[in-house]
């Protein structure tokens, strides 16, 4: 177990929030210098799932910790979805609101196919709207999608190269998969984007330089789909009956094989909710401009 922690690299997201916090309280004080407020992130959460409701308070504390304004709006499971839109439609209207976000997952008489289109994309933080993935897709500056994001982050803190080499994106998910594949293309990678559907997976992964991992299945990659000295990042977060998270990765096994790998947790989580609060900040920088 400790042989393998001298060679490969564990990459971890505290030094990368640290540094990144910091700039991030920077341009929060200066922006609030210049307007007169802060750059206010919006929740909105439907019924009491309770991760749904863990994640909302953990997007709070941290949105005040960092000096950023906040406010959750709160409905019943019962909700119509006509009461929820109008207050979205209130939010896009509101000039003190910057970034929106709707907590899924939400009660089934919402249909997300309908909902990505509900946040303004200049608010949608999440990078959820059809528009938003659309300027993704053409290099236009915009909202982009938090997780994708924020594992470019990670690998630029630690100078990982993307350009030239080989990455294989596991998950083909709108908010995850593809715009992790375009971002990884757009910085010159070769990707290949493998998926449910994909024939002899380990074949196909261990010709990935950099390996990144989103499928939802604890455990899956194992030493066998890695190529030896591959950068291998975890976006699955699952966990146990007793509380204890682990990723669609198994660390034990891939440790042995990957140049560097990122925990569950601590890696690619924290990256997802500063990314969230840099783009609640873009969001108000742009719109101010
Ligand atoms: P999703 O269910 O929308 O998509 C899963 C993808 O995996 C699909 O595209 C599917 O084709 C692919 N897939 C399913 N089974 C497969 C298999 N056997 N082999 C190869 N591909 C397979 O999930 P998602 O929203 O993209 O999330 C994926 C995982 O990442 C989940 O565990 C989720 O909880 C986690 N997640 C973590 C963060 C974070 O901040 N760390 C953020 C978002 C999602």
């Amino acid at each position: 177990m400790l042989e393998f922690l001298e060679t490969m690299q564990l990459l971890s997201a505290r030094p990368v929030v640290e540094s990144r916090e910091a700039a991030l309280r920077a341009r929060i004080a200066s922006f609030e210098a210049k307007f007169s407020r802060k750059p206010h992130l919006a929740v909105v959460l439907v019924g009491d799932d309770p991760p749904s409701v863990i994640y909302t308070t953990k997007k709070a504390q941290d949105a005040q910790r960092l000096g950023l304004a906040h406010s959750t709006h709160r409905f019943a499971a019962t909700s119509s979805v006509q009461e929820v839109r109008a207050k979205i439609d209130l939010l896009n209207a509101d000039p003190s609101v910057d970034g929106i976000l709707i907590q899924r997952p939400l009660p089934a008489h919402f249909k997300e196919r309908d909902l990505v289109r509900w946040v303004d994309p200049k608010k949608d933080v999440d990078a959820f709207h059809p528009e938003l993935l659309g300027s993704l897709l053409l290099g236009f500056p915009s909202l982009i999608s938090c997780t994708p994001l924020g594992v470019i982050h990670l690998l630029e803190h630690y100078k990982i190269p993307i350009a030239g080499r080989v990455a294989c994106v596991v998950g083909r998910s709108a908010i995850v998969g593809k715009p992790m594949a375009i971002l990884l293309q757009s910085r010159d990678a070769t990707v290949i984007q493998a998926h449910s559907k994909t024939k002899d997976l380990p074949s196909v992964t261990r010709q990935a330089d950099l390996l990144i991992v989103a499928v939802g299945k604890r455990a899956l990659i194992r030493a066998e789909h890695v190529k030896p000295g591959a950068v291998v990042v975890d976006v699955g977060i699952h966990r146990d009956a007793a509380g204890k998270l682990s990723g669609d990765v198994d660390f034990e096994s891939v440790s042995n094989v990957a140049g560097a790998l990122t925990p569950v947790p601590g890696g690619v989580g924290p990256m997802t909710i500063l990314t969230l609060l840099e783009n609640t900040v873009f969001a108000a920088e742009s719109s101010s401009r």
